[in-house]
C-alpha cells in the first residue's frame, strides 16, 4: 500500500516537471539543505507566477512530521488540480490571479525516507544529536515557547536551540522574506481537526472568530465530499501548551495559522482513507484559497464594536461602528450552532446601515452572529467582527432552565473496568464507544430536576455536551453514539456497568451522532421531539432524570478503537463550569383559572341607556351596543401574573328563525362614563377582540366564546397593571340595513382569564462590581441583591466589548455567592466582565460591568 504514496525523489520529479510544462504558474524554489543533503523545496503557485511575491498569499506546509505523509501527498495532488482547472474553475482563476499559493510538500525529507523504508512510525528529522540519538521534532524547533529538553531520544525533543535545524530554519527564511503570506495551513495527520492558532492564554484572540469561520467553511466543502466535519479547536483550558511550534511562529508574524490534523491512520490505507482525505482537502483549501486576499492590506478593516442593541423573544437587534464609505455594505451571519461556517448558509442579512434587525426567531434560543464588511466596487471582505452570542427573550407564557450535569451521578461505566467505574463519577470525563483495553464504555448523566415547578409544562429542551479535544482520539468511520433517557426503576446504581448497560430507555433523544460528524472541539446538541419533552416532563416528579450516551459495541477487524472524549467540566481533565453538559429546559406552567362577573351591564340606544344587555338594531335599522365591564383587581397581583388566554362568555336567551348576515364584534373601548349614545359613538377604540360570531352561531351553541388575540391581551394586560376596568362593547354589524333585531343576551356574561404566576421585572442590577487579584487568579466580587425574589447570580467574560447579555461570553459564573475567581484568565490580556442578577423565571437584571486593565494595580 505505502507504493501508492511518492517517495521524495519521484516527489521532487514531478515539481521540476510541473514547472516545465506550466511555466507561467508554476515556479520550484530550493529553500535549504537538510542533514543528509536533501533539497528542501518551495513550489510558487500563481498566474503570472514571476509577480507571484506581490500578491498576497497562502503558505502550504506538509509533513513536517515523518509519518504524517498526508500532506506531502495532498500538495502534490493540489498542484496537479490547479494546475488542469486553473482556466476552467473562475474562482479557482480569480483566486490564481490575485493571490499565490505556497508549498512545501514535505517540510521534512530525510524523516519522510526514514519513515518510508526503514522505520514508519519515525517522527522527527535525522540529525545526529550530540549524544548519538537521532532527530530533532522540527515541529518544537521554533522559536514561540521554546523549551530546551535534556532527553534527545524523545520523540518531542526540540533540539539544541530554536531553529537549530535546517528545515526550521529554511521555512523560517522564507517567511521572514514573504510578508504577504496573510494564511498558512500546516498538515499533519490524524484526528481530523484543526487546531487554529493561538497566544497560550486561553482566551479569545481577535482573529478567533476568523480562523474558527474558516475552519468551519473549509468543513462546510468536507461534508460535501465525504459527509465529515473536523473538529475545531483552540485554546480550551487547561490545554497543554504546544512548544516551538511552526503554527504559533506564522501566528506571531500577524499570518492567520491553523494546523489540519487529517484522517484517523498516519499512514493509511490509500484507497479505502486517504483519497478521501485528499478529495475532501482539495475543494476546502481552493476556498481557503479565496480567503488570503479577504486577509491582506487591500482588503476592508474589520466591524468594531460589533454588539447587542436590543433582544425579545423573537428578534435581535445588533449594532457596530465603522468608518462609513459609500462603497462599503455589511455581511451578517447567524447560526444556532458552536462554531459553524460563514456562506450562503448562514448569511441572514446585507445591509449599509450599522445596524440590523433579526426577526422571525425562536424564543428562549442561543444564536451566535457575526460580520463583515464588504467593499461593493473590489469585492473584497474584511475580518469577522468577533462572534457575538445571544439568547432570545422568553414568550409571556414562558420560563427557562439551565441545568448542570450533577457531579456525583455523571461518569462512565466501562465494562472490562469494573473496580474503577465507581471512581470515574465526578472526576473524570466520558468515555463513549470501545476499545480494546476498556471494552464497551457508556456515558451516564444525572441532572437534578427540583428546580423545575411540578405543573411544569416542558415545550422544548435541548441537551449539549463537549466532545473534547484529542488528537489521540481518533474516530474511524463507522458506528453512531445515542442519547437515551433512563427509566430510573431499571437500575440501582449508575456506577454499575451491566446495570447501565441494560438499562431500560424510556426513549432515545433526537437523532443518532454518525461517526463523521463527531467533531472535537464543537458542542454538539440532541435537540427533544415534542414527545421527547414529555418523557422529560414525566420525570419531574422524581426530581431527577437520567440520561445515557452509548456508542459503537463491536470493533471490525483491524481496529482496536472507536472511543469519544466528552468533558464534564469536573475533575483534573475537566475545562471548568463552561464546558459541563447542559440540559436546557424552555417550560411553561399550568394555567391557573378564575372567573369575573360583569359589574355593569347594560344596553345604549338612541334612547338612552337601560339595564340588560342587548345588542343589534332597532326599529328604524339604528344599531343598538352591548356594553359590559370588568374588575380586573380581584386577579391576582400583576407584577407576578401573566395572563396566558382570556374569552368573554355570553349566551343569548332569544333566537331569530329567519336568517341574516348580522355578525357581533367585541371591542375593548376607553370611555371616561357611559350614559348616552353620543358617548358610545365617539367611543375611543382600543383593540378588537380577535373573534366574531355569527347569528347563525346564536341558534346553535349555548353559549358564545369571543376570545382575546394576542393584541388585545397584550391590551388587556396593560389594563389590569394599570389597575383600570376593563371596557367591553359589543356591535352588531349587518351589510343589509337590518332592522328590529335585537339579541338579548343573558345577565350572567363571565370574563374567563387563564394566568400563571411569573415575575415580570428583572430584579435590580448588581452593586460594586469589583475586580482584585487573588491566588494568581482574578477575582471578582459583589454586594449581595437583597431580594426574596434573587435566584442567583451570573458572571461572563468578554475580551473585546462590554458583555450587554448574559450569553455574549465565556461564563465565569453561576451560582448564589457574591464573588468568584475567572481561573483560566491571563493577567496580561484587556477584557470585559458583566454581572447579572436573576429570579426564577429568569429574568435578568440589567448588567453591571468592569473593564480589566493590565495596567492597572488590583
Ligand atoms: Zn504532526
Amino acid at each position: 500500500m505505502k507504493n501508492q504514496y511518492m517517495s521524495y525523489d519521484e516527489s521532487l520529479n514531478f515539481l521540476y516537471e510541473m514547472e516545465k510544462s506550466h511555466p507561467a504558474l508554476i515556479k520550484i524554489e530550493k529553500i535549504g539543505t537538510t542533514y543528509e543533503g536533501r533539497d528542501i523545496v518551495l513550489a510558487k503557485i500563481s498566474k503570472n507566477v514571476q509577480r507571484a511575491d506581490e500578491k498576497p498569499a497562502m503558505l502550504f506546509t506538509g509533513s513536517i512530521h515523518a509519518r504524517e505523509w498526508v500532506g506531502h501527498e495532498l500538495a502534490l495532488k493540489f498542484i496537479s488540480y490547479m494546475a488542469e482547472n486553473q482556466d476552467i474553475d473562475p474562482s479557482l482563476e480569480k483566486s490564481l490571479s490575485e493571490s499565490t499559493m505556497y508549498m512545501v510538500p514535505c517540510l521534512n525529507p530525510d524523516g519522510y525516507e526514514y519513515s518510508r523504508k526503514h522505520f514508519s512510525f519515525w517522527r522527527k528529522n535525522r540529525r545526529k544529536n550530540h549524544d548519538g540519538t537521532y532527530g530533532v521534532d522540527l515541529n518544537r524547533n521554533f522559536s514561540i515557547g521554546f523549551v530546551k529538553q535534556s532527553n534527545t531520544s524523545s520523540n518531542v525533543y526540540g533540539g539544541e536551540e530554536p531553529f537549530s535545524e535546517a528545515e526550521t530554519s529554511a521555512i523560517k527564511g522564507f517567511v521572514d522574506t514573504h510578508e504577504n503570506i496573510t494564511l498558512a495551513f500546516d498538515y499533519h495527520s490524524q484526528g481530523n481537526v484543526f487546531f487554529p492558532a493561538h497566544k497560550f492564554m486561553h482566551e479569545a484572540e481577535l482573529d478567533g472568530t476568523d480562523m474558527n469561520v474558516l475552519c468551519a467553511n473549509m468543513n462546510d466543502e468536507f461534508a460535501k465530499v465525504t459527509g465529515r466535519k473536523y473538529g475545531i479547536h483552540r485554546g480550551k483550558p487547561p490545554a497543554g501548551l504546544i512548544s516551538g511550534s511552526g503554527r504559533e511562529y506564522y501566528y506571531s508574524k500577524g499570518i492567520i495559522a491553523v494546523v489540519a490534523e487529517v484522517g484517523t491512520k498516519n499512514i493509511p490505507d490509500y484507497m479505502k482513507s486517504m483519497s478521501g482525505s485528499i478529495n475532501e482537502n482539495i475543494p476546502a483549501l481552493k476556498m481557503a484559497f479565496g480567503e488570503v486576499i479577504n486577509y491582506s492590506s487591500a482588503a476592508p478593516s474589520r466591524v468594531d464594536e460589533f454588539t447587542i442593541e436590543g433582544v425579545d423573544a423573537s428578534s435581535v437587534t445588533l449594532v457596530w461602528k465603522y468608518e462609513q464609505r459609500d462603497e462599503i455594505f455589511f455581511e451578517l451571519y447567524r447560526s444556532t450552532k458552536d462554531k459553524d461556517a460563514c456562506n450562503e448558509r448562514t448569511k441572514v442579512g446585507i445591509v449599509g446601515e450599522n445596524t440590523f434587525t433579526d426577526r422571525d426567531l425562536i424564543s428562549s434560543t442561543n444564536y451566535h452572529y457575526t460580520i463583515r464588511a464588504v467593499n461593493k466596487n473590489s469585492g473584497l471582505k474584511s475580518p469577522f467582527a468577533p462572534i457575538v452570542k445571544v439568547r432570545t427573550a422568553l414568550e409571556e407564557g414562558e420560563f427557562f432552565k439551565l441545568i448542570f450535569a450533577n457531579k456525583s451521578g455523571t461518569g462512565y461505566v466501562g465494562e472490562n473496568t469494573q473496580d474503577q467505574n465507581r471512581s470515574h463519577f465526578g472526576q473524570n470525563s466520558l468515555f463513549v464507544g470501545i476499545n480494546k483495553s476498556k471494552g464497551i464504555c457508556d456515558a451516564v448523566m444525572s441532572f437534578d430536576l427540583d428546580g423545575i415547578p411540578d405543573n411544569a409544562i416542558i415545550k422544548s429542551a435541548r441537551f449539549y455536551i463537549y466532545p473534547m479535544n484529542r488528537v489521540a482520539a481518533k474516530i474511524e468511520k463507522f458506528g453512531e453514539w445515542n442519547l437515551s433517557l433512563l427509566e430510573q426503576e431499571s437500575f440501582s446504581e449508575v456506577t454499575d456497568f451491566d446495570e447501565m448497560e441494560n438499562a431500560q430507555t424510556k426513549g432515545v433523544i433526537g437523532r443518532a451522532i454518525q461517526s463523521s460528524s463527531l467533531t472535537q472541539g464543537i458542542w454538539n446538541h440532541w435537540s427533544f421531539s415534542r414527545h421527547e419533552c414529555k418523557l422529560l416532563q414525566e420525570e419531574i416528579s422524581s426530581k431527577k432524570v437520567v440520561f445515557r450516551i452509548d456508542g459503537p459495541k463491536t470493533l471490525p477487524d483491524g481496529e482496536d478503537s472507536q472511543m469519544m472524549q466528552f468533558d464534564i467540566g469536573y475533575g483534573q481533565f475537566g475545562g471548568g463550569i463552561h464546558y459541563r453538559p447542559i440540559l436546557d429546559i424552555k417550560y411553561t406552567l399550568e394555567n391557573e383559572k378564575i372567573k369575573l362577573p360583569a359589574v355593569i351591564l347594560s344596553t345604549i340606544s338612541r334612547d338612552g341607556a337601560v339595564e340588560g344587555l342587548n345588542s343589534g338594531f332597532d326599529n328604524e335599522g339604528h344599531r343598538v351596543y352591548g356594553y359590559l365591564n370588568f374588575d380586573l383587581s380581584q386577579l391576582p397581583d400583576p407584577e407576578s401574573t401573566m395572563i396566558t388566554q382570556c374569552a368573554l362568555r355570553i349566551r343569548n336567551t332569544n333566537k331569530f328563525k329567519k336568517k341574516s348576515d348580522v355578525r357581533y364584534y367585541v371591542e375593548l373601548v376607553e370611555v371616561d362614563a357611559v350614559g348616552t349614545y353620543e358617548d358610545i359613538k365617539n367611543r375611543e377604540k382600543i383593540e378588537y377582540i380577535g373573534y366574531e360570531v355569527a347569528e347563525s352561531d346564536l341558534n346553535s351553541k349555548e353559549c358564545q366564546y369571543f376570545k382575546f388575540d394576542t393584541l388585545s391581551k397584550i391590551a388587556l394586560d396593560k389594563i389590569h397593571q394599570e389597575g383600570k376596568t376593563l371596557k367591553l362593547v359589543i356591535k352588531p354589524t349587518s351589510s343589509l340595513g337590518m332592522k328590529d333585531r335585537i339579541v338579548e343576551w343573558s345577565s350572567d356574561a363571565e370574563l374567563l382569564v387563564k394566568y400563571i404566576e411569573k415575575r415580570r421585572k428583572p430584579l435590580v442590577a448588581v452593586e460594586n462590581l469589583t475586580l482584585s487579584k487573588e491566588n494568581k487568579m482574578i477575582k471578582l466580587s459583589w454586594d449581595k441583591v437583597q431580594d426574596k425574589a434573587l435566584g442567583g447570580y451570573y458572571v461572563v467574560r468578554n475580551s473585546f466589548h462590554t458583555p450587554r447579555h448574559f450569553m455574549d461570553g465565556v461564563k465565569i459564573y453561576g451560582g448564589n455567592d457574591t464573588w468568584t475567581y475567572d481561573n483560566f484568565s491571563s493577567f496580561e490580556k484587556e477584557k470585559y466582565y458583566a454581572a447579572f442578577a436573576y429570579d426564577n423565571v429568569p429574568n435578568f437584571s440589567e448588567p453591571a460591568t468592569i473593564k480589566y486593565n493590565p495596567l492597572e494595580k488590583y
